[in-house]
């Protein structure tokens, strides 16, 4: 079954660069707009209510004000409704007395009138200028109410009556009078009545009905005077007339100021009844009292009194009715300035609310929409992936949805801080073990703790390789690489304090004997437990380092002194602890496992190197405290050699021999000498063996051995082989062509241990048959008896060299440590016993290489043995049914052109033995 795919967009996964969250990011966001409509709607509904009751309460005050301007115009028309009235008796009176036959009429006789004028002539003309002057100022004054058109008819018709007052119709005068006065009655009572329409409140409607009651009874008290007066004045039916409307108005007078003391406001009554309890006002009642009762003329000074007191009485009655009129105007008022009143509180309570309105709304701004912005504005950042500090205000509400972005913001910081963590590498820090809370946390927590884990075994595994590439597996001490590394900075730090470094290097001595004798495993045991010693006699800081085989390094920093005897003094130091450690290695060894119970012992030769003693690196140093030791070596085992100057000649000598020795390997400066290889059975050569011969230019020949020695320590030796076995196999050819009685014989050529140790060796070979084109059984490989047990690829490489057909000889047997028992499992040909126990004259030597030859050949080797030089020991080789031989008994080795001239050379000797 294929496994599930997911759906190729997912529609949860972000697309990349995508914004996380993409909120209102600016402006008014819509909790402003809401708090605004929160706010706007009951503001407008508010004010719509006011303006509702404003208009209601304008309403109420035009109304009001529209029925004060009627009570003022009904005032201000009943004040010329009185004046006008006033005018009456004043102008009848001068009627009366202008005229005779009306004066007798109302009773005066002639002598009467005769004092008349003198003195009522002038009152009467002031009571008429006085009255008029009255009228004429309470038109003006109506003319600026709302019943100016009114009043101006009435101030045309006023004037008109005085005109006509003068032409002497008195009656058409009189009826003129009273019907300009009634018309401003009923005016006024107009007014009233359209001021209670136009809407009064119960204050208004008490002034208004008080201003009535005092109009009506003032308006009947100024015209029963006058009524009187023409009913005296007239005859007929009109007297009659008169006479009933002048009683129906004394009647009605009577009963209006019976209605007047009890007006609604005490004050106008109080004034009313202080007007008409005067003296002239009771005097006037009498009169018209007895006028109406009784009937009949009046008498001069009757009329005068009455006159004079009905005129005073209508001033003063004017005067109530103007301060009635004043107070139910002032009354009508009330409602207008009642509405205004209400109006004022209406609008500053609703400017109150608006304000308070406003006042909360930014109030509520400034606690959840400020603390709200400011969180949806850290909660942006939050989500654009910058972990700030939440700031925790505002309403609960608000504090805790920060509290909750707040420990999401701590979260991810430590999320951001374990992944910091780990990628600094800091899998130890603190903060990455801290839970991080919530499933997502966990999740994310848990992954953060299996990478740590992760890579904390990948860091102990680098560690472990860096380890075991830095390390010996079998001592665990350092290797020779991590040797050099610590050398070097060892050095460098001496170079910086000025102090020195010594260096030991230690050789095992006979520690092969251990491994031929108790096996590798032995050896490893011994190995182990000699390097824990050496690392024992050490102090803290200083490091002991396994070379490879049974070589180690001992590496001491802080060593005392420098150059001249301090150094000698620090050389001194370093004997003493090669001493203690050659001490330490020399203690014998209780074997333990497969080789419980036996008991090994090594020794140990030390050279000593310091630093300081004209610079180098660790390289450097290694090879003097090399040097030192296998002086040491030679001098006998066992012992220090401290690293002199003799040895650094020795060292600057073998340099330039080894430099000396390149340039003749390239410049063909070398030859090959051979020695034959005779063939004790039938005396013939057989072979020769090549040996390397140097004439070194300005210095003369160099010794083989030396020559090897030194191109031992570098790959030069194995050029050296490359070539040899060349030039040995070419050689080979060169007599094959020759057609002599070398044709066809074999060679042996000696390679190194080194060369044995290295890859190269079977192409080297290879390369030599295949260049000289001969058959790879006339070559003979010669490898030394110690190299074969010192080399572990040996037996590797011997057994490919053997495939291809070459033949491998082990030199110089006898000097290693090979049993005789292993012959039979070697890879090898032939045996070369050395010449140390052929040319012994020990009858034990003789005993041993017979041994040897005959163990040989139970192996199926061959034997050559070497260094024969007298004819004793080729008898007793002969004896030992020994192989073949060389020695200079035969030949010395020779340039290849000499070697046909000793082949006839050979026999002679065994003929003389034979002989
Ligand atoms: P070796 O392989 O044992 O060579 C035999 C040595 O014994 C030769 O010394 C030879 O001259 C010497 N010899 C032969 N017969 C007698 C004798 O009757 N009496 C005495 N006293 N000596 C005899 P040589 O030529 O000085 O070589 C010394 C060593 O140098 C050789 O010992 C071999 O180990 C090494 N060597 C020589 N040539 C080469 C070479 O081409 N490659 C390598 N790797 N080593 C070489
Ligand atoms: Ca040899
Ligand atoms: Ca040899």
């Amino acid at each position: 079954m294929p496994p599930v795919q997911p759906p190729a967009d997912r529609p949860h996964r972000a697309r990349p660069g995508a914004r996380p969250w993409a909120g209102p990011r600016t402006g008014p966001g819509s909790l402003q707009r809401s708090l605004l409509a929160l706010v706007l709607v009951p503001l407008v509904g508010l004010v719509g209510l006011v303006g509702y009751a404003v208009d209601e309460q304008a309403e109420r005050a035009a109304a009001a004000a529209e029925a004060t301007d009627d009570v003022r115009s009904a005032v201000a028309l009943d004040v010329v409704r009185a004046a006008v009235a006033q005018e009456v008796v004043p102008v009848l009176g001068q009627a009366v007395l202008g005229d005779p036959a009306t004066a007798a009429s109302v009773g005066l006789d002639g002598a009467s009138l005769a004092q008349l004028p003198t003195f009522a002539g002038d009152a009467l003309g002031a009571q008429l200028a006085a009255a008029q002057r009255t009228t004429d100022e309470a038109v003006a004054a109506a003319g600026t109410t709302g019943a100016a058109a009114q009043a101006a008819a009435a101030g045309r018709g006023v004037r008109q009556l005085r005109a006509q007052s003068a032409d002497g119709d008195l009656s058409a005068v009189f009826g003129g009078y009273r019907g300009l006065v009634a018309r401003l009655a009923v005016q006024v009572g107009d007014h009233l009545q359209s001021a209670s329409a136009a809407g009064l409140d119960d204050a208004g409607t008490r002034a208004v009905a008080d201003l009535q009651r005092v109009s009506r009874a003032s308006s009947l008290a100024s015209v029963e005077v006058p009524l009187y007066f023409s009913s005296l004045t007239t005859s007929g039916q009109e007297q009659v007339d008169n006479r009933a409307a002048f009683l129906s108005t004394w009647g009605g007078y009577a009963v209006a100021a019976t209605e007047v003391t009890s007006l609604n406001s005490p004050g106008s009554a109080a004034r009313w009844t202080g007007v008409v309890s005067t003296p002239e006002a009771v005097q006037l009642e009498a009169l018209l009292r007895t006028a109406a009762l009784e009937d009949g003329s009046l008498a001069l000074p009757q009329f005068v009194a009455l006159t004079a007191a009905n005129s005073a009485r209508d001033a003063a009655l004017g005067t109530v009715v103007a301060e009635t009129g004043e107070a139910a105007v002032t009354a009508a008022g009330g409602p207008a300035r009642e509405a205004r009143d209400t109006l004022r509180v209406l609008v500053a309570v609703c400017a109150l609310l608006v304000a308070g309105t406003l006042a909360a709304a930014l109030l509520l701004r400034r606690w959840i929409a400020a603390p709200l912005g400011r969180l949806a504005a850290q909660a942006r950042a939050v989500s654009d992936g910058e972990l700030l500090d939440v700031e925790e205000s505002g309403p609960a509400e608000v504090r805790t949805v920060a509290r909750g972005l707040a420990a999401a913001v701590d979260n991810l910081r430590r999320v951001r801080d374990q992944a910091q963590a780990v990628a600094d590498g800091a899998l130890d820090a603190d903060v990455v073990h801290r839970p991080v809370h919530g499933p997502l946390g966990e999740v994310v927590h848990d992954s953060v703790r299996r990478m740590v884990g992760a890579l904390s075994e990948r860091e102990r595994l680098q560690a472990d390789l860096a380890h075991q590439a830095s390390h010996d597996a079998l001592t665990g001490l350092p290797n020779r690489a991590q040797a050099l590394l610590l050398i070097e900075a060892a050095l460098h730090r001496a170079a910086r304090s000025g102090g020195r470094v010594g260096l030991l290097f230690v050789d095992l001595d006979h520690f092969k004997a251990v491994n031929d004798t108790h096996g590798h495993s032995a050896g490893d045991e011994l190995l182990r437990v000699v390097a824990g010693r050496m690392a024992a006699c050490l102090r803290g800081g200083d490091v002991v380092a396994r070379l490879g085989g049974d070589e180690f390094v001992v590496l001491v920093e802080g060593v005392e002194g420098g150059d001249g005897p301090a150094a000698s003094t620090a050389d001194a130091a370093l004997v003493d602890l090669g001493r203690r450690l050659i001490d330490a290695v020399s203690e014998p060894v209780q074997l333990s496992g497969r080789h419980a119970g036996a008991q090994v012992r090594v020794g140990a030769s030390v050279g000593v190197a310091g630093s300081g003693g004209g610079g180098g690196g660790a390289e450097r140093l290694l090879v003097e405290a090399d040097a030192a030791a296998y002086r040491a070596k030679a001098a006998g085992r066992g012992v220090v050699e401290v690293f002199d100057d003799a040895l650094r000649a020795e060292l600057a000598r073998r340099g330039a021999v080894e430099r000396a020795l390149w340039t003749a390997l390239a410049e063909g400066g070398l030859e090959l000498h051979y020695q034959p290889v005779v063939d004790l059975a039938t005396r013939s050569v057989e072979g020769v063996e090549a040996l390397l011969r140097w004439d070194r230019p300005g210095h003369g020949p160099v010794p083989p051995a030396e020559a090897v020695a030194v191109a031992e320590r570098s790959d030069l030796v194995c050029e050296l082989g490359r070539w040899a076995l060349a030039e040995a196999c070419a050689q080979l050819v060169r007599w094959d062509g020759e057609g002599g009685a070398l044709a066809g014989i074999g060679a042996a050529v000696n390679v190194s241990g080194r060369h044995l140790g290295q890859a190269r060796l079977v192409g080297d070979v290879t390369a030599a048959l295949a260049a000289s084109g001969i058959a790879p059984e006339r070559l003979t490989v010669e490898i030394t008896e110690t190299v074969l047990v010192d080399e572990p690829l040996a037996l590797e490489q011997l057994r490919a060299l053997r495939a291809l057909g070459v033949r491998v000889a082990i030199d110089d047997f006898g000097t290693g440590y090979t049993s005789i028992g292993q012959l039979s499992r070697l890879p090898v040909d032939v045996l070369k016993i050395d010449r140390s126990f052929v040319a012994s004259p020990d009858a034990a030597s003789a005993d041993l290489v017979r041994l040897l030859i005959s163990a040989a050949h139970s192996s199926r080797l061959g034997v050559v043995a070497e260094g024969v030089e007298q004819d004793g020991q080729l008898t007793g080789l002969l004896a030992a049914s020994c192989d073949a031989a060389q020695g200079y008994l035969f030949a010395r080795p020779v340039p290849a052109g000499e070697v046909a001239d000793l082949a006839v050379v050979t026999g002679a000797p065994a003929g003389a033995a034979r002989g």
